[in-house]
């Protein structure tokens, strides 16, 4: 149990200001919590997209993005969309989700999860969060499903409002994976599709596989804070060529593909990402990897300095898994929402942008008539968890005395 004795605002709050500034090198300047970073390439590639004059929906740089996504995913498809919203909406439709279909997400969230689960004319059904990775909770959805659940055929359905569950999305809580072969396995026994969330974890691997490679679908962000970025933009990625053709024609206004004519055998979407925004992500892309090395760098910065303190855990990624680190977090020895706004006040105010995590999403007033389970970790989650800045190239303001001691070994 964490009591909130355990966290002591003034002595622990100082403390936490002291690391953090010691681990990124005593900034000048207002620190954010995540910035994008250019290579020249990208530079050269968005001029040359724009002397190209292809800057809209055709060009060569939206196949590439797309074979370079897939790469990095390790899967054989990739479909390149406005957002990471339009690219979970369209995932959840090409999966199965129909009208009035009820789909599990985490209540604890960014709110977007949910937003897509409406957007496909779908209800979200909240369930708990994994104390250690912050994922759903696969245990607790496995008894609520005992509970609530009853199968018919092939398919499931919530016995409470009589509506048909049909997909499950983990999310991947700032780049930490989910547990996803027990989740897996669940979802297989009711027979509903996983859809991943893979918004915040391009990059993170769950026992040596790419995240959002290991549903039936996964979804990415390129939005300005994700660790890449396309300006805005999204995508799907899948091993099923099928479903990958399926989401391609859904949004592209499902135009049947002829040398003239416009024919569309669907009410469809226009949401194919622009060739200007893909130029800036090919460049970004081959970015990836040197990225992630300095964001697993930074981390295994503040976990060696955070070790130490009292009120506070550092939280490192989950067994046999490799996290981008997306953002830092920190877990507070204390569920009191104001020793919480007290150390965030005091972060800001002294230049190094902190925030809570999300409002949990069963609470926003939209929200707040869907079903749900128990959701009694996230909502302890919610009081203590804060992120601290993380953008990669605080990496290289480590300092000096801590580089020299980082152990890039371990898992
Ligand atoms: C960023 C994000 C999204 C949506 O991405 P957009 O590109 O902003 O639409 C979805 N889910 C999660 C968990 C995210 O963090």
């Amino acid at each position: 149990m964490t009591r909130s004795e355990d966290f002591d605002f003034v002595r622990d709050g100082t403390s936490i200001l002291n690391v953090i500034n010691d681990v990124i090198g005593n900034p000048q300047a207002f620190v954010p919590l995540h910035e994008p970073e250019f290579s020249p390439s990208s530079w050269d590639m968005v001029k040359d997209c724009l002397d190209s004059g292809w800057v809209s929906s055709i060009g060569k740089y939206v196949d590439r993005f797309e074979n370079d996504i897939a790469e990095a995913c390790s899967t054989s498809q990739a479909v390149a969309v406005v957002n990471g919203t339009a690219a979970l909406q369209v995932a959840l439709m090409v999966c199965g989700v129909q009208p009035n279909d009820e789909v599990i997400i985490p209540s604890l969230t960014f709110v977007a999860t949910a937003n897509a689960v409406v957007h496909a004319g779908a209800v979200p059904h909240f369930v708990d969060s994994n104390q250690n990775n912050f994922g759903l909770a696969v245990e607790a959805l496995q008894s609520h499903l005992n509970t609530i659940a009853e199968r018919r055929g092939e398919e499931t359905y919530n016995q409470i409002t009589g509506r048909r569950i049909s997909a499950i999305v983990p999310m991947h809580v700032f780049g930490h994976p989910v547990d996803m072969d027990p989740l897996l396995a669940l979802a297989k026994d009711y027979g509903l599709s996983v859809v991943e969330d893979a918004a915040e974890a391009l990059g993170s691997t769950y026992k040596g596989r790419a995240c959002g490679s290991l549903g039936q679908m996964g979804v990415l962000s390129f939005n300005g804070n994700k660790i890449l970025t396309t300006g805005g933009g999204g995508a799907l990625v899948t091993n099923d060529p099928n479903l990958a053709k399926r989401a391609k024609h859904l949004t592209t206004t499902a135009k049947v593909s002829h040398r003239w004519a416009f024919e569309h055998d669907a009410v469809a979407f226009n949401y194919r990402m622009p060739n200007l925004n893909a130029a800036l992500g090919c460049s970004q892309l081959q970015e990836l990897n040197n990225r992630i090395n300095q964001k697993r760098q930074l981390a295994q910065s503040y976990a060696q300095a955070f070790a130490h303190l009292e009120g506070v855990e550092f939280i490192q990624e989950p067994p046999n898994c490799q996290s981008n680190y997306w953002l830092n977090t920190l877990r507070l020895k204390t569920d009191n929402p104001s020793q919480r706004e007290h150390l965030l006040g005091l972060l800001n105010d002294h230049q190094i942008m902190a925030r809570p995590v999300w409002t949990l999403l069963h609470r926003l007033p939209m929200f707040a008539n869907c079903p749900k389970s128990e959701c009694t970790v996230a909502e302890k989650l919610e009081m203590q968890l804060i992120n601290i800045p993380s953008s990669a190239h605080l990496a290289g303001d480590l300092h000096p005395s801590r580089i020299q001691t980082l152990d890039l070994s371990s898992n």
